[in-house]
């Protein structure tokens, strides 16, 4: 049986289950060690990157993490679980770490503050069926993409046209918006296909 978890440290972590679950999913949520080996996929979810990294820490599971990432475990990122996944960073506090895993450049709060969230539809590269509707909350962006990484999405209209919010490398998919919020299963049931071709 494919179980795809949910890191279920701090943020929107219900959400992810419902969506996980509704796209066909077997989902449970992880807090421990024993929980995160049991997985064959895992969704980091929104939230507070710099709370999910020192959470992660106090659980012991930043290594076991990074570890499980290096080893080829599918992992989707949404906002914050995007900052979690990239390898370098910009606007990070003083001592926050990711666990890293895309070649990718992000750039925490980067659309502004909780009052400068938006929605907008984005077409995403894989997604068939037209563009996802896009929830941004405080979201990050995706401010250079690495030769390793490859650039599904990128906001269409308005001052921000053209920058990058959805990111792929190998089995991580990584997004600067919302998909658990707006009822459109489409990004949770591609990373759901990710998840069962790399069981195969
Ligand atoms: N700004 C948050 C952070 O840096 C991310 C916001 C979100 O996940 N909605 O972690």
């Amino acid at each position: 049986m494919t179980v795809v978890g949910v890191l279920a440290l701090q943020g929107d972590v219900r959400e992810h289950l419902s969506a996980l679950r509704a796209a066909g999913c077997v989902a449970a949520p992880v807090r421990r060690v024993a929980e995160l080996a049991a997985v064959d996929g895992l969704v980091l979810p929104g939230g507070e990157s710099t709370t999910i990294d020192k959470l992660a820490r106090a659980f012991g599971l930043f290594e076991p993490l990074r570890d499980r990432i290096a080893g080829g475990l599918p992992v989707f990122g949404s906002c914050a679980g995007m900052i979690l996944l990239a390898d370098r960073l910009v606007g990070a506090t003083a001592d926050q770490e990711t666990f890293g895993g895309i070649d990718i450049t992000v750039r925490r709060n980067a659309f502004g503050r909780q009052v400068d969230s938006f929605e907008q539809d984005v077409e995403m590269d894989g997604v068939p069926g037209g563009p996802v509707h896009a929830v941004f909350i405080r979201a990050p962006w995706v401010e250079e993409v690495g030769p390793r990484a490859t650039l599904l999405a990128k906001i269409r209209t308005g001052p921000e046209a053209g920058r990058a919010v959805a990111v792929r490398q190998g089995s991580l998919l990584a997004v600067s918006f919302h998909p658990e919020l707006t009822g459109d299963g489409r990004v949770h049931a591609y990373f759901y296909q990710m998840v069962k071709e790399f069981a195969a």
